[in-house]
């Protein structure tokens, strides 16, 4: 009898780039745990994406 047995204390955590709280993986994030960034949808729409262009108001150019 030496299966493997994964406890909860062994799952991986990380911490939420937007409210800074640790959270735990989740089985839904088996499969995109590395792209994981945020503890839940509210933090994840909280942050804005990076790529978009800022958008300023033009006037003296
Ligand atoms: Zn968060």
């Amino acid at each position: 009898m030496s299966g493997k047995r994964v406890a909860k204390a062994n799952l991986p955590t990380r911490t939420c780039t937007v409210c800074q709280r640790p959270f735990t993986w989740r089985k839904k994030w088996s499969r995109v745990w590395d792209e994981v960034l945020y503890c839940s949808d509210a933090c994840r729409r909280r942050r804005q994406p990076k790529s978009q262009p800022i958008t300023e108001p033009r006037g003296r150019e």
